[in-house]
């Protein structure tokens, strides 16, 4: 069943809508002066659909595009919005302009040529506004704040706080409906990040993809990847085999496998 679903307003006047591919979400926070666009899927022409469908929200014009890192599901229709400001951490723009064009390039082999075609046709937008630890945005009558709060499903994961809808976006961060991605990740880090997102105290997380969620999902998540750190703290220390690892794991073989790799490479 295609993930493509109609805007929810997942709270006051935050509306989310999940596109396929990727089954990515693309998240709209509104305040009386403006409105901030969460993500913006993985190509022009991609964005241009979620432009079309903007125009169906009681919402003021845009007032800056937020993304939530750097892999291109996530950022790489920002080109769709010229003229307004683009707002990242400043890790998400350090990736995009040191490897941005060659993970095009890694992701355009894996497509059918018509799809190709747009992905190519996509400019990287590097953020032009960078957070370093944390920012606010003011709408009017509420404010919106992205934070940094440390490494997770990637080294720059930003996160965006509407502490007066009691929401955040989480980015990949939080996943639905499939494993956490590691293949760029943190997995000694990720449990306490995840912590840290949890002490915002929102009841509603949207995360990178499927459908939006909440704190127990959460707790359930950042449980899962410590127990996962700690599989695989006990294999780098040689007391626990790959296999034993697999087979102990709350993850997928892949997913595990991943973690295995990544934990090899970031042990601190
Ligand atoms: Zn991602």
């Amino acid at each position: 069943m295609p993930a493509v679903t109609a805007w929810q307003e997942v709270a006051d006047r935050i509306w989310v809508r999940r596109y396929d591919p990727y089954d990515v979400n693309v998240t709209v926070v509104a305040g009386t002066d403006g409105a901030v666009l969460v993500d913006t899927r993985t190509s022009l022409a991609e964005a241009a659909e979620v432009r079309e469908h903007l125009a169906a929200l009681p919402i003021p014009p845009l007032s800056a595009i937020v993304l939530t890192h750097h892999h291109l599901d996530h950022c790489l229709g920002a080109g769709a919005f010229p003229g307004l400001p683009v707002w990242g951490t400043e890790g998400c723009r350090a990736a995009l302009r040191s490897h941005g064009i060659e993970q095009r390039e890694r992701w355009v082999a894996d497509l059918p040529e018509d799809e190709a075609v747009d992905v190519r046709a996509s400019p990287l937008v590097p953020p032009d506004h960078t957070v370093r630890e944390q920012a606010e945005l003011d709408l009017g009558d509420r404010r919106v704040v992205l934070c940094y709060l440390g490494r997770g499903h990637t080294d720059h994961d930003l996160v965006v706080h509407v502490p007066a809808a009691g929401t955040v976006l989480a980015g990949d961060l939080v996943e639905v409906g499939a494993p956490p991605d590691l293949e760029e990740a943190y997995p000694f880090a990720w449990p306490a990040t995840l912590g840290r997102l949890e002490a915002l105290g929102a009841d509603t997380v949207v995360p990178g993809h499927g459908g939006p969620t909440g704190a127990a999902f959460v707790a359930t998540q950042r449980e899962e990847l410590a127990h996962l750190a700690a599989l695989c703290r006990e294999a780098l220390g040689g007391r626990r085999g790959p296999d034993a690892v697999l087979h102990a794991s709350p993850f997928p073989a892949a997913t595990t496998r991943l973690a295995l790799a990544r934990a090899a490479v970031t042990a601190a």
